[in-house]
């Protein structure tokens, strides 16, 4: 489904080392359409219902620090399969199983410092966008490339 659409949040330390362009420029490349985007400090709050599935777990206090520490890109993305795609580009979520080429393995070593959250499902894809944008901050728009990307 060419519609389907998956949340992406470009993280702290990327935006502090100056990926930010990077990151977006290979999900444009590869032919995803943005449909939403802002720059933004995430409060506590919505990284606590963001990460709800961590509260508690060992790691959650420092992965709220890192979230909340500076700045981030929180992205809507939109095009055929664009959920399993964008978490292919991203790579593991322990930069070193990161293959090169994704985009954890090839700007990051620490798992406390990966870079880009993409949505894993469907429904956390759903859940997500919800999440960070309102009906309104989704953009409706045609891309004139659409027929030289999908056949
Ligand atoms: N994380 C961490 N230590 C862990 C597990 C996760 O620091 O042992 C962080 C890491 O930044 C990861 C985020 O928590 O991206 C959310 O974890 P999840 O398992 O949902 O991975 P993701 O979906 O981001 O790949």
């Amino acid at each position: 489904m060419a519609g389907e659409r998956t949340f992406l949040c470009i993280k702290p330390d990327a935006v502090q080392r100056g990926y930010v362009g990077e990151i977006i420029s290979r999900f444009e490349k590869r032919g995803y359409k943005l449909v939403a985007m802002k720059f933004m400090k995430a409060s506590d709050e919505l990284l606590k219902k963001h990460y709800a599935e961590h509260v508690g777990k060992g790691f959650f206090e420092k992965l709220l620090k890192y979230m909340s520490s500076g700045p981030v890109v929180p992205m809507v993305w939109e095009g055929k399969d664009v959920i399993a795609q964008s978490r292919k580009m991203l790579g593991a979520t322990n930069p070193l199983k990161s293959e090169p080429g994704t985009i954890r393995g090839d700007f990051s070593i620490d798992m406390g410092r990966n870079i880009c959250h993409g949505s894993d499902s469907t429904q956390s894809a759903e859940r997500e966008i919800n999440l960070w944008f309102s009906e309104k901050e989704r953009v409706e728009w045609k891309s004139m490339a659409e027929s030289w990307i999908y056949e």
